[in-house]
């Protein structure tokens, strides 16, 4: 027989984003040069110029002006040949956020990143041991990792993106974002974080405390 209620041990007890600051961390674009990665890669390749700068004001690499792509599938390919050469293990870091997020770690922050890396199919083994890897090796802390597209189904204290498309979507879902700055999202409204440096902590900080009193009416 099925009880009329499921009492579950948790009831009444404190919990998730009411007693817990949950930061969804971007990791392209905001903790790795994902754009600096791939000229890198394509420059080795033999595939662009090495004083070659591609257009940074257009997201989509597609539509900027510099890459040697003509459709999104040149650029998905090119993108999977990468991966597969372990550029998730190798890319260049953002200054500034291992020590950024491991102050936020002390303040018991809890760290999620969330990333869209599984964008493309046939080698996720690479992708997330890469991922894992690079996170270790430049001793970024967290406590999840989360591999998917689908961000504004997710419910965080605060997010940090730098994708134009993603910032909107959650923010119609309800949800803060912090826009990390980029070339490609300076038409977004903030609040913004142009870097990673040592103001970005006690501005974090400063938002997550505001937005919980926000949210709990308090
Ligand atoms: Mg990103």
């Amino acid at each position: 027989m099925v009880p009329a209620k499921y009492e579950s041990p948790y009831d009444g007890v404190d919990r998730g984003t009411d007693v817990y600051r949950v930061m969804d961390l971007d990791l392209d674009g905001v903790c790795a040069d994902y754009t600096e990665a791939m000229r890198q890669w394509l420059v080795h390749a033999g595939r662009m110029p090495a004083d070659t700068y591609p257009d940074m004001t257009r997201y989509d690499m597609t539509s900027a002006t510099g890459w040697p792509f003509q459709s999104v599938e040149e650029y998905k390919q090119a993108h999977r040949e990468a991966e597969a050469n372990h550029l998730y293990a190798t890319m260049p870091v953002i200054q500034g956020a291992p020590e950024a997020l491991r102050r936020l770690a002390d303040e018991h922050v809890y760290i999620r990143v969330v990333t869209h890396r599984l964008f493309v199919s046939g080698q996720h083994q690479i992708v997330v041991s890469d991922t894992a890897k690079w996170l270790d090796d430049n001793h970024i802390p967290y406590m999840s990792l989360c591999f998917t597209g689908l961000k504004d189904t997710m419910h965080a204290t605060i997010h940090i993106d730098d994708s134009p498309a993603n910032i909107l979507a959650l923010r119609q879902a309800g949800e803060h974002v912090v826009v990390f700055d980029q070339p490609y999202n300076r038409q977004l409204d903030g609040p913004r974080l142009s870097a990673w440096d040592e103001t970005s902590v006690p501005k974090l900080m400063a938002w997550m405390d505001q937005w919980r009193a926000t949210d709990s009416g308090k």
